[in-house]
């Protein structure tokens, strides 16, 4: 399957290049790099064929992927990446589908997996009799590479970390086993195409993986705080805080006292929105939930509640609820509100190392 079967699905070379463009901005590769990044692509295109493997998720990552458009990359990632087995898309099943699995297990292939993986007894997510711990540590040996696709896959600790049933992340299980395979954490509740999509093409031209913090993450998605880039950053500043939702005139308030993340949760949501750059969640009026953190949603939740109380120095310890007060009393005093809420999340003090940066 090479380039030409690509376009013959109907994605021209116009539309080829303007997304390798796309993608190479997003990842932050010099204009000479282009045309390698083009190259390899193409190279790439009969391979590598992927394993999609899913465990407790709920499809929500595939379905980010398949609803991207214009240009349709679910289609370019579909025919580029040959995709042989993914239990929700595929059209085979039973034998067929189980035959498929087992061939490209003996070839170089890419191994995706979605969802956290029980840790607990054999009677959790079972597929085909099996438990899906054990589909994961056999396709994940042999794969050339892992990557964990959305909040659960990463760490565990997505929805289906509620569950009592000890939901782990891919690369908590490889550790556990012995499995040196390099995995690739792309987080979000779900991850983005882009995200998924640049890793590949990172990979494909480098044949490497980009540059990863200490949770796995690629930086250039996953390396700036949501905060510093949102939409609402100047009410933020002007201790502008939505309190109540049925007021239009805090239609486009700071969401902090509503719950917002945005100021420990590292994420490029700002920039690069979903769905082909429709919109993000707190653009549509929802606080960040941190979904791209690990801890998310344990450690994230209640989703819609005020923040816990934060330190200031000089001023004392004061809630969400006085924030508005605070950030005005520290402009006053010659604070920046930044500093205000790197101190609410203990940016400033004890650690000064930005959160996600190697130590
Ligand atoms: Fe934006 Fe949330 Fe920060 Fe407010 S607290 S500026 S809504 S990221």
């Amino acid at each position: 399957m090479g380039k030409s079967h690509l376009f013959t699905k109907g994605v021209s070379r116009r539309d080829f290049m303007k997304l390798m463009a796309v993608t190479s901005t997003a990842l932050g590769l010099p204009a000479a790099v282009f045309p390698k990044t083009v190259s390899a692509v193409e190279e790439a295109m009969a391979k590598p064929p992927v394993i999609w493997l899913e465990g407790m998720d709920c499809a929500g990552c595939t379905e980010s992927l398949l609803a991207t458009l214009n240009p349709s990359i679910a289609e370019v990632v579909l025919d580029m990446l040959s995709i042989r087995y993914h239990e929700t898309i595929m059209a085979g099943s039973g034998y067929v589908a189980e035959e498929a699995y087992h061939d490209t297990l003996k070839e170089n292939f890419v191994l995706v997996v979605e969802g956290s993986i029980p840790s607990k007894e054999d009677r959790y997510c079972m597929v085909a009799g099996r438990p899906f711990r054990e589909t994961v540590l056999e396709a994940a040996q042999k794969a050339q590479l892992v990557l964990a696709v959305g909040s659960c896959a990463t760490d565990g600790a997505g929805i289906p970390g509620a569950c009592d049933v000890g939901a782990i992340g891919v690369r908590e299980l490889l550790n556990n086993n012995g499995i040196t395979t390099l995995v690739i954490n792309l987080p979000c509740c779900p991850v983005k195409p882009a995200t998924l999509l640049g890793t590949i093409v990172y990979y494909l031209t480098y044949q490497e993986a980009p540059p990863l913090d200490l949770q796995a993450r690629p930086k250039v998605f996953y390396g700036s705080l949501l905060h510093d880039n949102c939409p609402r950053r100047g009410r933020f500043e002007a201790g502008e805080f939505l309190e109540d939702w049925n007021e239009p005139a805090q239609k486009e308030y700071c969401l902090l006292l509503k719950g917002c993340k945005g100021p420990k949760t590292y994420t490029d949501c700002a920039q690069a929105w979903w769905n082909d750059n429709a919109n993000f969640c707190i653009n549509a009026g929802s606080p960040c939930s941190g979904c791209s953190e690990a801890g998310f949603f344990s450690q994230f939740s209640p989703l819609y509640a005020k923040q816990e109380n934060f330190q200031l120095p000089g001023i004392g310890q004061i809630n969400a609820e006085t924030a508005g007060k605070v950030v005005g009393v520290a402009a006053v005093a010659g604070v920046g509100a930044h500093f205000v809420a790197s101190v609410a999340k203990g940016r400033v003090g004890k650690n000064t190392k930005e959160e996600g940066e190697d130590k």
